[in-house]
Order: C-alpha cells, then sequence, then structure tokens
C-alpha cells in the first residue's frame, strides 16, 4: 500500500476544538449560545443515529442542541408551522431537518422554507446561488456540509489546488454539485460524471482529483485511478462479508490504495467531517445573525 490515508477522523476532532473554542468565546464575548435544531420525521433507524450523534456532538462542543422528533404521519402544513418557529426562535441559529421525509412532504417545500440564515445545511436555493456565484465559498457561508468537508480534506493534503484535474462522479444537489461548485472556484478543471457518463473509467483515468460520490459499492477500481492521484471517497455503502455487515465506500480501497497518492477511507474519512462542518455551520451562522464578522474556522 503506497497511498496516504487521509484521516478525516483526526482533522474533524481538530476542526470541533476550533468550534468549540469558538463557541465558548461567542458566549464570553458576546453572550450567544450557538443553537441548532435538528428535527426528524418518522422513525428511520438510520436518520435516528444521524439525529442523536448530531445532537451529542453539538453538546460536547458546547452549542445547544434541540432534539425535535415528530411521527411519520406528519403533515406538510405542520412540518412548515415547525420550520416558521424555528425561524422565529432567537434562540435556534440552525435548522436541520434530517432527509429522507415521508413521501406526504415535499422536501424542496421545506428546504425552501428555513431562513436562509439558519440553512446550516447549505440547501437552500439561495445558499446554492451563493455558491455558484462565488459568494459563499470554502471559508464562508453556509456550504453544505459534505461538500465542504470533502474541501477541506483536499485542501489540507494539497495546499493549491489550481489547474487540477478534478473528476466528481455524482450530481446530486447535496454532494456532487456543491463539491464541482468548490472545486471550480479553486481553479480545478472539473468534470460532473453521472448514470449516463460514457467511459467513466477513461475520464477517471484523467483525474488529479477523483471524488466519488454515488452510493455503489467500490465501483471506481483500482485500474481507474491515475498514479498518484488524490481520491475523496464519499460513499457510505453496507455490505455482508462472512455473514457480518460492514461499511465500504465507491471505490474499491485495497486496490486503489495501492495507486493512488492520497486516499480517504470508509469509514473515518468524509464522514466525521460532516458533523464537524454542520457545527462549524451552526456557529458561523450564529455569528451571522448577530450581525458580527464571521469566525474563520
Ligand atoms: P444520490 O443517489 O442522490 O446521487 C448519486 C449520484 O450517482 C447520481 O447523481 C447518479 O447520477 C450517480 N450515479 C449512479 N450510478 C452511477 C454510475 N453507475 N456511474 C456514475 N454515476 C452514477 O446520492 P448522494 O446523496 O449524492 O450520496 C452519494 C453517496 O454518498 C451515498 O453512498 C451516500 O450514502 C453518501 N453520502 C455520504 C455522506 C457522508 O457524510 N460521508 C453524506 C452524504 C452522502
Amino acid at each position: 500500500m503506497s497511498a496516504r490515508i487521509i484521516d478525516g477522523k483526526e482533522f474533524a476532532a481538530r476542526l470541533r476544538a476550533r468550534v468549540a473554542a469558538t463557541t465558548a468565546e461567542l458566549k464570553s464575548a458576546h453572550g450567544i449560545t450557538p443553537g441548532l435544531a435538528v428535527v426528524l420525521v418518522g422513525e428511520d433507524p438510520a436518520s435516528a443515529v444521524y439525529v442523536k450523534s448530531k445532537g451529542k456532538a453539538a453538546h460536547e462542543d458546547g452549542l445547544r442542541a434541540y432534539d425535535i422528533r415528530h411521527p411519520a404521519t406528519l403533515s406538510q402544513e405542520a412540518l412548515l408551522a415547525q420550520i416558521r418557529d424555528l425561524n422565529a426562535d432567537a434562540s435556534v441559529h440552525g435548522i436541520l431537518v434530517q432527509m429522507p421525509l415521508p413521501s406526504q412532504i415535499d422536501p424542496q417545500a421545506i428546504i425552501a422554507a428555513i431562513d436562509p440564515l439558519k440553512d446550516v445545511d447549505g440547501f437552500h436555493p439561495l445558499n446554492a446561488g451563493r455558491l455558484m456565484s462565488g459568494e459563499y465559498g470554502v471559508s464562508h457561508g453556509l456550504v453544505a456540509c459534505t461538500p465542504l468537508g470533502c474541501m477541506m480534506l483536499l485542501k489540507d493534503v494539497l495546499g493549491d489546488l489550481t489547474g487540477k484535474d478534478a473528476v466528481v462522479i455524482g450530481r446530486s444537489n447535496i454532494v456532487g454539485k456543491p463539491i464541482a461548485q468548490l472545486l471550480l472556484q479553486e481553479s480545478c478543471t472539473v468534470t460532473i460524471a453521472h448514470s449516463r457518463t460514457r467511459d467513466l473509467a477513461a475520464l477517471c483515468a484523467r483525474a488529479d482529483i477523483l471524488v466519488a460520490a454515488v452510493g455503489r459499492a467500490e465501483m471506481v477500481r483500482g485500474s481507474w485511478i491515475k498514479p498518484g492521484a488524490t481520491i475523496i471517497d464519499v460513499g457510505i455503502n453496507r455490505i455482508e462479508v462472512d455473514g457480518k455487515n460492514k461499511l465500504v465506500g465507491d471505490v474499491a480501497y485495497a486496490e486503489a490504495a495501492e495507486i493512488a497518492g492520497a486516499i480517504t477511507p470508509v469509514p473515518g474519512g468524509v464522514g466525521p467531517m460532516t458533523i464537524a462542518c454542520l457545527l462549524r455551520n451552526t456557529v458561523v451562522a450564529a455569528a451571522l445573525q448577530a450581525g458580527l464578522n464571521p469566525p474563520a474556522i
């Protein structure tokens, strides 16, 4: 194995230490305790685990966490009313509605109802547009947490990304598209691949930076990878090995690690960065709402 392993767990711990320090400073200098409301509709076990870990992490870093749960039968109107209440609540600086939502609720209507200044997921159309226009980026504004975490890792590993060929596999609004925007802001030459892309292997072979955000276990083979490339594996896939559940990414890790220059493991790569960036966004949101200069964290 030759690739450097990009330790997202360790980087996330350092980021969270900065979040905790900034939170303490906001409290002591301005009397503000950043507040994060996490709303869960229904009892999906995976979502419940995510919500619990987000609340726990917020507490640990000194933020105030509001854990709001609703039955799966909740109407869209009732959820919109909840969002309006949270928008009006001055102690809540960040609102996260856990996806996926039950089928009677339109996720776009919910995302659009969140106050853009409290949109710590960065999914509101206004914030997505601010990212597109360059007003928001890796070091400023409210940018979607997983893409932001990926970029922090990439900048930490590579420093200046100017001129690098980057291939992003996946075009979702929550991962693929925002990562592509952030890479473009860093002056990479960006290609977005997706389910209809032809000859994906040949495209990947050109990539100095390869980001996989697909949701297909070990789809990207070692033979696709340019020697020395930096690989960011966003995928989280549950597979069964010898009767036991195992988490793997979208990249065939053992093969890829022989060829790549640096690679994120799954688990322990991008995953821990997502929660750390959510807390970072909540602290930034609290500062923005108070009219303060956003902290550089
Ligand atoms: P999605 O299903 O919304 O999007 C998947 C994308 O992959 C689509 O754009 C599709 O065009 C593309 N795709 C599908 N099959 C393909 C193929 N054969 N070749 C090329 N492209 C193909 O998924 P998402 O929400 O963007 O998430 C992607 C993965 O990232 C999932 O495994 C998800 O669990 C994971 N994820 C991880 C984190 C984290 O914190 N680490 C956060 C969000 C998502």
